[in-house]
């Protein structure tokens, strides 16, 4: 039996997609409907006027409401003013708490939601998964897939750096996390959907293809990994769950934010994640060459530059097997202390340091 799958009807991902909002399907959608637009309070809110210029002839309403973080009661508060209002659609925009707050809040009040990714940090632009704060600890949520999502490559162009080397720190993830899916498949304990592991393969292939190519230019490299992280947010909806994107680098993010005090962004730390999986992956070798890559991407090589000390990043890898109830390489290991440390010094080099700076986080 066939599965059904659920895929954003709309996807558009070019230079000056805002201002041409008017010549897309979703400017269609909203033709004399009520629409909510969920942002953030700084730079978003002017990218926010920008659509709210575009649609106001042809949305009969539009309400704008503000999200200040990604806690419970931000989010309660934004569905009591969208049950009150009964907009039609949401428009999430925002670099990562936006978008996450509006899928929330969209599928609880079971109205359609279009997102305006402003960054591209996460694989959370376009995906089934939104991160939530709860009693001060962040943790993920099913919910359903935008209807719509809209990346202005120009938008894109002017948000810190730190944020793409972020999201692409989350693509390449997937290739560790497959290699745990594929681990948990042959110990019998999980089904692996192929369809799902080879789009979220292909995702970071293409991706690596560009970035291998003599001449490639920057834009063609964000509109990339747009669409990569993208393939991503649907791999995981195709398997149902956040595993062909996800597996034992980011149960090491998972501790490092539950356990050593969330200090950088998400795919920061699972850039460092995957050094250490990939290590205990066996692949011992391209730990040199995915170095080289991520001086290339400007990724972070150690986790001191994210601010972790020793003792943290050795507490989180103690840590990350407990953080969830997946099969990864750490169930094929019991680490000792002395074999923690022995990694972390193979993994984390001394002359992998200060080699990132940690600016230019907030575009809220
Ligand atoms: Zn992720």
């Amino acid at each position: 039996m066939a599965k059904k799958v659920h895929i954003p009807l709309q996807l558009i991902i070019e230079h000056r997609a805002i201002p041409h909002l008017f010549k897309t399907q979703v400017y269609e959608w909203i033709k004399g409907k009520k629409v909510a637009l969920v942002s953030g309070s700084g730079k978003t809110r002017k990218v926010t006027d920008q659509i709210i210029d575009v649609i106001s002839g042809q949305a009969l309403d539009m309400q704008v409401l503000t999200c200040k973080d990604n806690t419970l009661d931000t989010i309660n508060d934004l569905e009591r003013e969208v049950l009150e209002d009964h907009p039609d659609m949401i428009f999430g925009i925002g670099g990562g708490k936006a978008l996450d707050v509006s899928k929330v809040v969209g599928t609880r009040s079971n109205v359609p939601v279009v997102l305006f990714p402003t960054a591209i940090s996460s694989d959370a632009i376009c995906s089934p998964v939104a991160v939530i704060k709860m009693l001060n600890k962040s943790t993920s949520m099913g919910v359903k897939m935008p209807q719509g999502v809209v990346i202005d490559l120009d938008i894109l162009s002017s948000c810190p750096s730190r944020l793409m080397s972020a999201g692409i720190g989350d693509l390449l993830s997937n290739k560790t996390a497959l290699f745990d899916w594929e681990l948990a498949h042959r110990a019998g304990k999980e089904e692996r959907n192929t369809f799902a592991s080879l789009m979220a393969n292909n995702a970071v292939d293409s991706f690596l293809n560009l970035l291998n190519r003599e001449e490639v230019d920057s834009s063609q490299l964000m509109k990339l990994a747009a669409e990569s992280l993208i393939m991503s947010g649907i791999a995981m909806s195709i398997a149902g769950s956040s595993r062909p994107c996800s597996g034992s680098e980011h149960l090491i993010s998972h501790a490092m934010d539950y356990h050593c005090g969330s200090k950088a962004l998400h795919g920061e730390q699972v850039a460092i994640g995957v050094l250490f999986a990939q290590y205990l992956q066996g692949q011992h070798e391209q730990t040199e060459a995915l170095h080289l890559y991520y001086e290339k991407l400007g990724l972070p090589t150690h986790y001191e530059d994210l601010g972790y000390t020793r003792e943290e990043m050795h507490h989180a890898i103690r840590k990350a097997p407990s953080m969830r109830n997946r099969y990864t390489i750490f169930n094929e290991y019991h680490l000792s202390d002395e074999t923690i440390d022995k990694i972390l010094d193979l993994v984390y080099p001394d002359h992998a340091k200060n080699r990132y700076q940690l600016t230019g986080s907030s575009i809220g």
